[in-house]
């Protein structure tokens, strides 16, 4: 049996400024065509699963490309065009196969593609014809398009957020994927849309139970596998919106009718699937107001892992107009002010236009002094089993509060983000990361307590007042819940 296996995807975020061209994903995650190492990165995981599976005998795997740009906005019609094309080169040169396995995304949306994952999935089927078992892993803040769904034979979502389980769900993919092309199984998929614009966090309940539930399900009564798609909410596209897809053993009306089970309790659920927000004021109010430390406060709407710039001020700005000390803070996207500070060197004192480089969006730069603590080359941090680059970084202490300035765009995952860069977190009273969620496997064992804030930005949760025009309407919180 034969398998080809490609990983081409961003999480789009059109109301970013931040272009995506071709050296987004040279700079973030790049694997030319059987160039992948042997231990899976975030977002690889069905490469190297099908590898290992291939070892056991029996099947041999073709290894396309493997290529995934961090978060940002919109993807350039020639990026996405050279990226779709050359993958589709290498899977026409690896023919004939059983199976093609594809890590995507499911958010990504270029200039002249809304639905990216669509384009490439329909031009995959067409490739190989009806009797080829397609499938892919997709990211739960997808899209799932009726494109995505109708051209797959198996869709299978992370479950988790943070999203600890990729390579667990990749597994299961190729599973299923080879049961399938012995004509084990046949897969039928069902899709109910739940015409809501959600964050949901898997980490408490009720989510962290609707999970369970969905895990149950799965390996009986002919339930091959259950996701929920939470929709990505900062891309303004037709398709926005949580669903659940079930994949059965040749039911599709009951895959149709069990999601639709799930969709209705996830709407049951609305408005109390993610932690509470607060208001920049209230969260630092709350903060200083609660007993020892260190208390974690994420800036969820300048979170770079949904495409923001990382580079906002807003929180920053409060904390140093109320003299707020004993604070770590990061990290803080400005590669001109680690280039000063390098210039600088150790120990020296630099004046700074910190931050708000990217757009209104960002907020104003800070013109500040601050002392240079601790300078390193091709920084990287840890998460879901892989290494992500932080590139050159600088800490600096600006009154009361240090800042960990980094030069490739990305958000908080661990705190060694800030403790391999000579940032105490353990004497601090606020830790506050730029990320929304998936700073939370990582940051929660060392906090006190974790406070989730929304403010200014490009990740606002305020979704009624994101500037959508092509979102399919009706849909909850823009409308009321419709029937
Ligand atoms: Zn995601």
């Amino acid at each position: 049996m034969r398998l080809f296996v490609a990983a081409l995807g961003t999480e789009t975020n059109t109301f970013s400024p931040i272009p995506t061209g071709l050296g987004s994903f040279e700079e973030y995650l790049w694997f030319p065509a059987g160039s992948h190492p042997e231990e899976p990165r975030f977002f690889t995981g069905p490469i190297v699963a099908a590898r290992r599976r291939a070892a056991a005998g029996g099947l041999t795997v073709i290894e396309g490309l493997a290529a995934f740009a961090a978060p940002a906005g919109l993807t350039t019609r020639h990026a996405w065009e050279t990226l779709r094309d050359r993958l589709l080169d290498q899977l026409r040169s690896a023919l004939p196969v059983e199976i093609v396995l594809l890590s995507l995304h499911g958010a990504m949306v270029a200039d002249g593609y809304e639905d990216c994952e669509g384009d490439l999935l329909a031009r995959v089927r067409a490739l190989v014809g009806p009797r080829v078992v397609v499938g892919a892993e997709l990211d739960l803040h997808c899209h799932l398009t009726e494109t995505m769904v109708r051209s797959s034979d198996l869709l299978v979502l992370y479950k988790e957020y943070p999203h600890t389980d990729t390579y667990e769900r990749a597994e299961e993919l190729v599973d299923l994927a080879l049961r399938a092309a012995r004509r084990e199984v046949q897969p039928a998929i069902g899709v109910f849309d739940c015409r809501m614009i959600a964050t949901i966090h898997t980490t408490r309940e009720p989510a962290k139970g609707f999970v369970a539930r969905m895990k149950a399900l799965e390996g009986k009564d002919g339930v091959l596998s259950v996701s929920l798609g939470h929709g990505f909410p900062w891309a303004d596209v037709a398709d926005l919106g949580a669903k659940v897809l079930v994949v059965t053993d040749g039911d599709p009306a009951g895959a149709a009718a069990l999601a639709a089970d799930f969709g209705h309790a996830l709407r049951a659920l609305r408005g109390r699937t993610a932690a509470p927000m607060l208001g920049h004021e209230d969260g630092i109010e709350r903060a200083l107001e609660m007993p020892g430390g260190p208390i974690v406060l994420a800036d969820t709407s300048d979170n770079a892992g949904g495409g923001a710039s990382s580079d906002a001020t807003f929180l920053l700005r409060r904390l140093l107009e109320r003299g707020v000390g004993n604070v770590a803070l990061g990290p803080f996207w400005d590669p001109v002010a680690v280039g000063f500070c390098r210039f600088a060197g150790l120990g020296a004192r630099v004046r700074l236009r910190l931050g708000g480089k990217v757009g209104p969006i960002s907020g104003d730069p800070l013109d500040i002094e601050a002392e240079v603590l601790h300078l390193a080359e091709g920084a990287r941090q840890l998460f879901g089993g892989g290494w992500t680059q932080l590139g050159d970084v600088a800490a600096i202490r600006i009154g009361g509060i240090e800042v960990l300035v980094n030069a490739t765009r990305t958000q908080a995952f661990d705190p060694a983000l800030f403790t391999d860069h000579g940032i105490r977190l353990d004497d601090k009273k606020l830790v506050v990361v730029k990320s929304a969620q998936h700073f939370h496997a990582g940051f929660a064992p060392i906090a006190k307590e974790v406070l989730w804030l929304d403010g200014p930005g490009a990740l606002s949760q305020d979704f009624a007042r994101l500037p959508y025009t092509r979102v399919r309407r009706p849909i909850w919180p823009l409308d009321p819940l419709p029937a």
